[in-house]
């Protein structure tokens, strides 16, 4: 029997309702309105497309919405030096450095300097070393847009075989984290793994994030297994992810779709972290303003 489709865009529409509802209270109890700074170095069409996309979703939901757009040739120290004023700013909840950068400014390095309770993608060491402890902190956008699904379909994964193919810090490994936090069995796979097919087979939730066409073929998916394709190609055929979607289909329990299956997840995820930025900052300068309840 051919798998249900896990639907992404109704879940991340029912995110984005949610994380309205939940700025509208957060604000009714005197609390800051959150806000998203977005830093945009140069004029690449993609990237103006997908901050302009942030910047609208954050406004529907209440997040105040900062866009810094800099010219192309904008040295390093100038970026590093906004990136700083944008920490130490009380009304930006988190911030958002669009890679790729140009050349010259080192969109990596600028990237760790993001105060940790800013980071709301969970790119910087200290929140990828929280992660990897198991503590509570921000996590990266698209891996916590893969727990959602999962979560919302009550995919049980306590105990479960799970299988990651990619280790990006942006996907996999923050992904493999997690799933391992929900007391999965955590495989994790990349261009070295050898017979990735068999290992794949293994799986009971599966997640392909790559960013190769069709790496995924209908007989490496196990049956009754849950599919998730992280990957987005964009071929003659229009975009499509990393699994043989029909072929898979026809084994899997559950899939997603590319479009419309993890990537409108992200955005929704994106706000909810900005959200929860905003709550532990307010949390961690009433520690700072009330030493005593920290000794209490
Ligand atoms: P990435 O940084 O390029 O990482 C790709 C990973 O795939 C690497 O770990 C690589 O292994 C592994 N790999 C490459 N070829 C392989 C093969 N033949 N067999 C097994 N593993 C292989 O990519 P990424 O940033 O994680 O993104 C992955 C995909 O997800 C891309 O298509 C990207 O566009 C998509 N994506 C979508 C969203 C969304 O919102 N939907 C968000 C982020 C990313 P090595 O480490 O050994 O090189």
């Amino acid at each position: 029997m051919a798998a249900d489709i896990i639907d992404g865009k109704a879940i991340a529409q029912a995110v984005r309702a949610e994380v309205r509802e939940e700025v509208a209270a957060w604000v009714g109890q005197g609390g800051a309105p959150p806000g998203l700074a977005t830093v945009l170095v140069g004029d690449d069409p993609a990237s103006a497309v997908y901050v302009g996309g942030k910047q609208r979703a954050s406004a529907e939901v209440g997040i105040r919405g900062f866009g810094h757009r800099l010219a192309a040739d904008t040295p390093h120290a100038e970026v590093e030096r906004l990136l700083r004023e944008l920490n130490a700013d009380p009304a930006v909840s988190g911030i958002l450095l669009q890679l790729p950068t140009p050349p010259q400014v080192d969109g990596a390095a600028l990237t760790e300097i993001i105060d940790p309770l800013k980071d709301f993608d969970g790119l910087t060491p200290a929140s990828a070393g929280l992660l990897a402890k198991g503590r509570p902190g921000l996590r990266p956008c698209t891996p916590s847009g893969v727990m959602e699904l999962l979560r919302r379909h009550d995919v049980a994964l306590e105990g479960a075989e799970a299988v990651v193919v990619g280790r990006s810090d942006l996907v996999g490994k923050p992904l493999g984290a997690l799933l391992l936090g929900a007391n999965a069995t955590v495989t994790t796979c990349h261009s070295r793994t050898r017979d990735l097919a068999a290992v794949c087979r293994r799986a009971d939730v599966l997640v392909a994030a790559v960013g190769r066409a069709g790496l995924v073929q209908g007989d490496w998916v196990r049956d009754g297994a849950v599919v998730i394709d992280v990957g987005t190609n964009r071929t003659e055929n229009g975009l499509v992810g990393d699994v043989d979607f029909e072929a898979a289909r026809e084994r899997a329990r559950l899939i997603t779709p590319v479009p419309g299956g993890v990537g409108p997840m992200t955005i929704a995820m994106l706000l909810r972290n900005t959200l929860h930025a905003a709550r532990l900052q307010a949390t961690a300068s009433e520690v700072v303003m009330s030493p005593q309840r920290e000794a209490g």
